[in-house]
């Protein structure tokens, strides 16, 4: 079955959403040119956040849509398809949007999530609800604290007495960040890093503690093997919980839902369910 929509004669190419701002969703947009380009046109959504994005296989959109009622108008206005939803597991508030949007627009939704992390023997984690009940441990728990969290979260860690932070972001901040200079070594660099790097990163500035998001996947997990292999805590702020809705955890399986929905809208002609 050819995924295409036919209009007064006019063979039209499907349309897929991808909500992006993750490598899963980069890697996702590239298998999907690869694989149904000659079908399927693919746009990839960005909010913003990064000053210089990667190339992206397809089109790229990018900024906020504006809430999800705005989300649903794009939907209808660009004559999207199916969306699938493979942004960050804490971007909580697309992802709520992009439900809502698509049961409006009753547009087909995947999310892409990554598998979420489990301890293994040796962990030492401590679960937190978000940076605010993180950085009350401190300076209890340890006082040379790798923070791999972003921009965001970091104020929850000014005016604590008696830490030293190693800062990692993915990017340089246009704005200084909220700690005391002498509290504080930033680092700016993107993974995936491997489990040897992170050890001797901790090694190297004497980490005693690390606190990150649990966001699951394999793209970040090195820090949580070295953590591990040096016996040292981690502070995991806790994942938000993924949307209802069908989920699936590898690319492979989002592009199999992309072919069997864009087959069930040919065979209807409507939108799937
Ligand atoms: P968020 O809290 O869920 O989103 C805040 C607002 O940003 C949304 O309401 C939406 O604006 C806009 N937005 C977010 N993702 C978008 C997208 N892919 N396309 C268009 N607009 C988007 O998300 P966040 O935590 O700020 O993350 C922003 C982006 O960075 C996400 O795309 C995410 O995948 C990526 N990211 C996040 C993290 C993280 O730790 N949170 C880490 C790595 C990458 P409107 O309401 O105006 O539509």
């Amino acid at each position: 079955m050819i995924a295409m929509a036919q209009t007064a004669g006019k063979i039209e190419k499907r349309r897929l959403l991808i909500l992006g701002g993750t490598g899963e969703a980069a890697s996702l947009a590239r298998a999907a040119v690869e694989r149904f380009g000659a079908r399927l046109h693919v746009i990839t959504s960005l909010a913003g956040r990064t000053q210089q994005p990667a190339k992206l296989a397809g089109e790229t959109r990018i900024g906020g849509f504006g809430g999800a009622a705005a989300l649903a108008n794009y939907l209808r206005e660009h004559a999207v398809d199916l969306v699938i939803d493979a942004t960050h597991p804490f971007a909580a508030k697309i992802s709520a949007s992009a439900r809502a949007a698509c049961e409006d627009a009753n547009v087909p939704r995947l999310v892409l999530a990554r598998s979420p992390w489990r301890p293994q023997p040796g962990d030492r984690w401590i679960e937190a609800a978000d940076a605010a009940a993180a950085a009350k441990l401190f300076p209890v728990l340890g006082t040379r604290v790798f923070l791999t969290l972003g921009r965001r979260d970091l104020a929850a860690f000014a005016g604590i007495n008696g830490c030293w932070f190693l800062i990692r972001l993915v990017e340089s901040p246009k704005e200084p960040l909220p700690l005391r200079a002498q509290d504080f070594e930033l680092i700016v660099a993107r993974g995936p890093f491997l489990p040897d790097e992170e050890r001797a990163l901790m090694l190297r500035h004497g980490i005693d503690v690390v606190v990150a998001k649990a966001s699951g996947g394999a793209a970040t997990e090195a820090k949580l093997i070295a953590a591990r292999k040096l016996n040292r805590p981690m502070v995991l702020l806790r994942r938000p919980q993924t949307e209802p809705g069908q989920v699936v955890e590898k690319i492979g399986e989002a592009l199999q839902w992309v072919e069997w929905t864009l087959d069930g809208l040919d065979e209807t002609g409507l939108k799937a369910p």
